[in-house]
């Protein structure tokens, strides 16, 4: 098993959920995990692409097995490939101009024709060659492809697949134009069909846009007299609107979805239900290490996998519920700290402890964390609560028995009470003005607690003194 990702961009979900399935596979065969960096294409690729790919992937918990292999250091290896097909006759060096290919397009358009080489310099003789080389013309290495061949294997996701030579676009490029002395540079499918070789790959598991790419490279598989591995391709994921996974669609790449604060294993999680349905009785909410002791293709679906946020979200929300206080602090306090926010450690996890069970993100915990470090503005609803019957004499009743310093929740409850009876209002309405008060909002966490928390810093007082 292999993931091949290009480093043209960051990590996207699509190429993470093929590694998902590819880690899966692996562990479930007793087999190896590794890594190809797909860099040939000098100038999309970059650098800090690939240092995303290798930390997005080590982030979702998608270990690689071995040093992750460098395309463009075996170009050799690539070029020697192509030498031996020349060599042997399977491949061969068209002159053909950019203008005459185009033209032959046109023409093949108006002809109402679908596209492809019409194998022009398929037999040159030497005396043609010879001709075009003297008009200075560079040339591509061209792999033959027989019309009439039949391409047939056993996709473990779709079954029987069938493709005719014919389909193929005539005589496919291997190498770039160059001099008719060189060879050019070194093309996706053969370099994936040599790199793929020689890592011994035995099951290529893969998105089905390279589908199409799977016919050209089982005929280089034999022209080169390797084994050809098994073939996986699946399912698409698609937006809402049942379209592919695109840029446009915002949210994408693994990072993204990391500073959303979303964990890497309800990722993870969600990743593998895109396409795989768990065995009755697994439910959905599971380790990468459990799916992997069930899973296999027969459960990967066909049709394309549509991204369902409340569905992520919910994974997300069970993950951060089952993480302890402690956990969950060592979780959000990189978030916190970068917000200048620090504490007592005993009280941050009572904060976790406090805060946790309503939490659907990481960044959920950041921003109702806030009011407990920030003192927060009134908002209106805040606002009306204070200027209502009773609600400021029961807060001016509360202040007056306020004592200085840590409180538990049965000496809040008992002032609680006293100060209701004295200011002659229902404890309700002390209890709103109160919250109103500590958090400048009718909605948050716990009251009592968040009371506790704010208590012994004098924070509960001033915010409260600010009131009246
Ligand atoms: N480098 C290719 C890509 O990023 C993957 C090729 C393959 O898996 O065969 O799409």
């Amino acid at each position: 098993m292999r993931l091949a990702p290009s480093p043209t961009g960051t990590l996207h979900i699509g190429t993470a959920r093929t590694a998902v399935f590819n880690w899966l596979f692996a562990r479930r065969q007793g087999g190896q995990f590794l890594l190809r960096i797909e860099d040939t294409d000098k100038e999309r690729s970059k650098p800090e692409y690939t240092a995303n790919i290798l930390e997005g992937l080590q982030w979702l918990g998608l270990t690689w097995d071995g040093e992750p292999v460098v395309q463009s250091a075996r170009i050799a290896e690539h070029r020697q490939a192509i030498q031996q097909l020349l060599n042997s006759g399977q491949a061969y060096r068209c002159y053909a101009t950019e203008a005459e290919l185009t033209a032959m397009r046109e023409q093949q358009a108006a002809e109402n024709r679908a596209p492809r080489y019409d194998n022009r310099h398929r037999d040159l003789t030497p005396e043609q060659e010879q001709a075009f080389i003297a008009e200075g013309r560079e040339a591509t290495i061209r792999f033959r492809i027989d019309d009439s061949a039949t391409i047939t294997w056993t996709d473990l996701v779709r079954g029987e697949m069938r493709w005719s030579g014919a389909d193929l676009g005539g005589d496919m490029v291997i190498a770039r134009r160059a001099p008719a002395d060189q060879i050019g540079d070194p093309l996706y499918n053969l370099v994936v069909v040599v790199d793929d070789a020689a890592m011994a790959i035995t099951h290529v598991i893969r998105g089905e846009d390279h589908i199409a790419n799977t016919a050209k490279q089982l005929l280089l598989y034999a022209a080169l007299g390797a084994p050809a591995p098994v073939f996986a391709h699946t399912p698409l994921i698609l937006n809402q609107e049942g379209r592919k996974l695109s840029k446009r669609d915002g949210v994408t790449s693994v990072s993204d979805f990391r500073a959303q604060g979303y964990t890497a294993e309800a990722l993870a999680n969600y990743m593998t239900l895109l396409g795989w349905s768990p065995p009755e009785g697994m439910g959905e909410r599971f380790s990468l290490a459990e799916a992997a002791a069930v899973f296999d293709f027969d459960r990967v679906n066909k049709a394309g996998a549509r991204f369902d946020w409340d569905k992520l979200n919910w994974l997300n929300s069970q993950v951060l519920h089952e993480l302890s206080p402690a956990q969950l602090l060592a979780e959000l306090q990189p978030l916190w700290t970068a917000q200048g926010w620090s504490a007592d450690p005993d009280w941050l996890e009572q904060l976790c402890h406090l805060l946790g069970p309503s939490l659907v993100t990481l960044q959920d915990g950041l921003e109702q964390a806030r009011p407990f470090f920030e003192r927060p503005e009134l908002n209106d609803a805040a606002q009306q609560q204070l200027a209502s019957d009773g609600a400021r004499p029961a807060l001016a009743a509360l202040l007056e028995r306020l004592p200085e310093g840590a409180l538990d929740a049965d000496g809040a409850q008992t002032l609680l009470g006293e100060a209701v009876a004295a200011a002659g209002v229902k404890k309700g309405v002390l209890m709103k003005t109160l919250r109103a008060a500590l958090l400048g909002s009718l909605q948050g966490p716990d009251l009592l607690t968040t009371w506790l928390l704010l208590q012994p810093s004098g924070e509960a007082r001033q915010r409260i003194a600010r009131c009246l």
